[in-house]
């Protein structure tokens, strides 16, 4: 039989439409706009897509959007000084900085400068603690959106059995984190995990956070389970054209499709979430800040 398709575009798209509907009453009700300050360090091309791509959502949805672009020489104190200045800005509800950082500056240091209740990446090391004992906290948008969608596709997934795969800090340990609040029975795999592919045949829920390129073969998938790809890999694709490039997920979406019950394709699945994510944290810290009720 064949997976289920999960739409994260489509998804995505429903969020996004209901933090816009919640921006349009806090203006009628409250004259409150949110709104959301990235920072971007350098010229790194991936990074400059990002931050244009969560400008014009922000502003979609009818926030403001603040964009900092700094030189790649920018010094610790400068960026520092402007997460200060954002910090007192009561106009600025949500603060980015676009990770990677050029190399020399402090990742963990920059984040940790950042107000908690502006952290909308959840990375600030108050909102990880907040997180890892189950209390209201900002969370990290691409586990969040993972989740969502499990929740959106089970109801429950309480009692399943899933694994990450994947440790880093912004993916596969606070997507852990979360499987965990929900009660699932969670292992987290990564580059020294002994034989993965067993181990990964045991889960009904499978989400891969590797930055490999369909690493993962259909025949590790359990007959049924879900697939949540968060990879986003650009490999070449002679066969659109010499020189030409697709983006494919660390799993490899075919023959998984061949034996998951359900599975989200790259692009189009984890990918959207991420920024609808975002817009949603935005709108829960302007609320929080501003004494009023969250959204669901
Ligand atoms: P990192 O490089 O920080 O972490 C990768 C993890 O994969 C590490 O824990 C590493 O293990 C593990 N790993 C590497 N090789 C193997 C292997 N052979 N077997 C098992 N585990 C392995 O990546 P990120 O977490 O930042 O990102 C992961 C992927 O998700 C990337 O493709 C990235 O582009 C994508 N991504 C997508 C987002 C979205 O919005 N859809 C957002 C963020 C990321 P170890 O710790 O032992 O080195």
């Amino acid at each position: 039989m064949a997976a289920t398709v999960i739409d994260g575009k489509a998804f995505a798209a429903k969020v996004r439409g209901q933090v816009a509907e919640h921006v349009t009453r806090l203006k009628a009700e409250h004259d409150i706009t949110p709104g959301l300050a990235v920072v971007l360090v350098g010229e790194d091309p991936a990074s400059q897509v990002y931050v244009r791509s969560k400008g014009k959502m922000t502003v979609e949805v009818g926030m403001n959007s603040y964009e900092h672009r700094l030189e790649a020489d920018t010094s610790e104190a400068d960026l520092l000084a402007l997460i200060g200045k954002l910090n007192s800005d009561p106009a600025v509800h949500g603060i980015l900085v676009q990770l990677p950082l050029p190399k020399h500056l402090n990742e963990d240091l920059v984040i940790n400068a950042i107000d908690p209740a502006k952290d909308v990446d959840g990375f600030h090391i108050s909102n990880v603690g907040l997180l890892g004992t189950g209390q209201k906290s900002m969370v990290p948008c691409t586990p969040l959106g993972c989740l969502m969608m499990l929740r959106d596709h089970h109801g429950s997934i309480s009692g399943m059995d899933a694994v990450v795969i994947g440790r880093s800090n912004i993916v596969g340990k606070p997507m852990a984190q979360l499987l965990l609040n929900d009660s699932a029975t969670v292992t987290i795999a990564h580059s020294r995990t002994k034989n993965l592919a067993d181990v990964v045949r045991r889960a009904d829920i499978v989400v891969a956070a590797v930055g490999r390129p369909e690493m993962v073969p259909g025949d590790w998938i359990m007959e049924g389970a879900t697939v949540i790809d968060v990879g986003i890999n650009r490999i070449d694709a002679p066969e659109k054209g010499e020189g030409k490039t697709r983006l494919v997920g660390d799993c490899h979406f075919e023959s998984c499709a061949a034996r998951a019950g359900a599975i989200t394709p790259v692009p189009g699945g984890v990918g959207p979430m991420t920024i609808a994510c975002l817009l949603a944290n935005t709108l829960t810290a302007c609320c929080r800040a501003n004494g009023l009720a969250e959204p669901e």
